[in-house]
């Protein structure tokens, strides 16, 4: 923990002990409890790129639950806060599995229909209350203290606020928070990491609604009451808004959302009708005008000033350098030098009208580093694509260490020891290399979210980044380590990807295009570095257009063209064929 952090974790502590007046304590108390759905939202939408209007609905989830069973059936809240919690969980299940293998805009219409119906049986069904609600809502009890005032729930709600946040922090720099971190925009390679990312975005969905259910419990035993107007449409939309506005993507963002949101609505409702000498819920028209404002000239919201100012104060660390001697992760069986390793018969794959692989067939064995090589949309990546089950395929068969593998997710394929790297380099640019390659040890790796969230997952981290760290060194990346991957060349981000596939400790690793960008020294330090991995037993199928680096590198050739394989051979017969000069004449070679 911050030393820094000390003084205003105090000041929030003293707050409701000094002659400060109730109004401060409630606005904070509303502060609190919004920041717990916001963040949630911070990690649906900012980090998962998931987007829910429904929070609000998950929030009169948490909230009637308790008040009904404490009310009708005299069941103590704390209970009411674990059924709450059920309840939750059980929509949010359904509705992820609703939904969520859809793509893009399902979701978020999906919990506009959610949030309006459930506020329609709020306020129509008779146990309910209707309109009215649920009155009479006893306070909560804690160690035999009646938390009945704003000053002294306020420490409970600080307390959870705070508590969730370290735990979504936790998550974020973690295992399942760097699968987490890939969700939004790099799905793809995820998969082909061996993450399962329906799971990660159930899971993100699932904790979402719960902070936002634990905010409705709150919500209902400091109010005292619940009736279905907090948890409408509208307010679903505002707590979207505190997320975006306070900085989507960053857990403190929540709360700086919150605490914006709930000031200037405040202020909006006392001047508005002031200045405009009527009455009407004008705020929300200003609100929306600041929320296109914000998105326009802020898209990473408020979090990012605050943080050039704060870091003068308080550093933001790097990640402690403490995986030295760390136990190495596991390592696969790897096949005989030899063996056939990568068996691809009659392999087809039609987009459409375009015909783009034409039964091609070839063979691996173990230590061979073979090159794919033919002119640009000869259909090179698109036999990746097929081998590392990233497309399914139109027909034909591929067989990986005996077992057939052609059709099986990308994810089921990485399992068995197959990595890849991407022509077009997908990285997750807003984190460090080390973290990217650490991606990569996925699949060698368990923690699970509830693990990361409360830290019992350090020492496994430390194997991760040992490892991560190794195959950096490998590929001569290591001095970069802590740079933000977005930040660096392409050349080098190539590397990366390199060494994030070594980190699956793969048998076959296919490179696509991985000199292009690099300049020549570079591309001479790569080809002894792959030169390196055959030594160590490793499989390579590259796609490179360098034909100098190809030719010396490779111990055969399978050479395409319009989808068809032309020729296969040495780099020596391949270079001596009419055919392969004619295929690259007036192509780029
Ligand atoms: P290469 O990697 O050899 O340059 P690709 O495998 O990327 O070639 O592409 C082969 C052909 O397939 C090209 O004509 C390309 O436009 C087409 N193609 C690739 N991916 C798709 C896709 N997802 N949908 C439709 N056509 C595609
Ligand atoms: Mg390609």
């Amino acid at each position: 923990m911050n030393k820094k952090l000390l003084l205003p974790a105090l000041l929030l502590f003293a707050l409701p002990l000094l002659p400060v007046p109730e109004f401060w304590i409630t606005q904070l108390n509303y502060i609190g409890m919004f920041a717990l759905v916001s963040l949630g939202l911070v990690l649906l939408t900012g980090v998962g790129g998931l987007t829910s209007f429904g929070q609000a609905a998950f929030v009169g989830l948490g909230a009637y639950s308790s008040a009904l069973l404490s009310t009708r059936f005299g069941i103590s809240p704390w209970l009411g806060l674990f059924a709450g919690l059920a309840v939750t969980m059980l929509v949010a299940l359904l509705l992820a599995w609703l939904t969520l293998r859809m793509s893009g805009h399902y979701l978020p219409l999906a919990t506009i229909a959610w949030a309006l119906s459930l506020n329609y049986t709020m306020a129509s069904m008779e146990f309910l209350g209707k309109y009215d609600g649920i009155l009479s809502v006893p306070a909560l009890q804690l160690f035999g203290f009646s938390l009945q005032g704003g000053r002294s729930i306020y420490y409970l709600i600080w307390a959870i606020a705070l508590l969730a946040a370290l735990g979504v922090r936790n998550l974020l720099d973690s295992r399942p928070g760097r699968a987490i971190r890939a969700l939004n925009g790099a799905s793809m390679m995820a998969e082909a990491m061996g993450v399962s990312t329906f799971r990660y975005k159930v899971i993100i969905f699932m904790l979402a609604a719960m902070l936002a259910s634990v905010s409705g419990w709150l919500f209902a035993h400091f109010q005292r009451t619940v009736n279905p107007s907090p948890f409408a449409l509208k307010m679903g939309i505002e707590y979207l808004f505190m997320a975006v506005v306070g900085g989507i993507g960053n857990v403190w963002g929540a709360f700086i959302g919150a605490a914006v949101f709930k000031v200037i609505e405040d202020q909006l409702k006392d001047i508005l009708p002031l200045m405009l000498g009527s009455q009407g819920n004008f705020e929300i028209i200003v609100l929306g005008v600041v929320l296109v404002l914000i998105i326009k000239y802020a898209p990473k919201g408020i979090w990012p000033y605050g943080v050039a100012v704060c870091s003068r104060w308080f550093p933001l660390g790097q990640r402690r350098r403490d995986w030295e001697g760390a136990e190495p992760l596991i390592r696969r069986t790897k096949p005989e030098v030899g063996e056939l390793l990568l068996d691809v018969v009659k392999l087809r794959k039609q987009f459409g009208g375009l015909l783009a692989v034409n039964d091609i067939s070839f063979q691996i064995h173990t230590g061979e580093i073979v090159g794919l090589i033919g002119p640009n949309g000869a259909g090179k990546s698109t036999t990746f694509n097929l081998i590392s089950g990233v497309i399914g395929l139109t027909s034909g068969q591929v067989s990986f260490r005996g077992a057939a593998v052609g059709g099986l997710a990308a994810r089921e394929i990485a399992q068995r020891g197959m990595s890849r790297t991407f022509q077009h380099v997908k990285l997750i640019g807003d984190m460090t290399v080390l973290e990217n390659v650490a991606l990569g040890g996925h699949l060698r790796s368990q923690s699970g979210t509830a693990r990361a969230m409360l830290r019992l997952d350090r020492e496994e981290e430390k194997r991760l980044f040992a490892e991560a760290e190794r195959q950096l060194q490998r590929i001569g990346m290591a001095s970069q380590a802590d740079q933000l991957a977005g930040n660096l060349a392409l050349g080098p981000q190539r590397l990366i990807e390199i060494a994030r596939a070594l980190c699956t400790d793969p048998a076959l690793l296919l490179l696509d295009e991985p000199a292009a960008g690099l300049r020549h020294k570079e591309k001479q330090a790569l080809a002894e570095v792959l030169r390196q991995l055959k030594r160590e037993g490793l499989s390579i199928l590259l796609v490179e257009h360098d034909m100098e680096f190809v030719m010396g590198l490779t111990d055969r050739l399978v050479v395409m063209e319009f989808g068809t394989k032309l020729i296969e051979g040495t780099p020596e017969v391949v270079q001596a064929s009419p055919a392969v000069m004619a295929a690259y004449l007036g192509t780029e070679h």
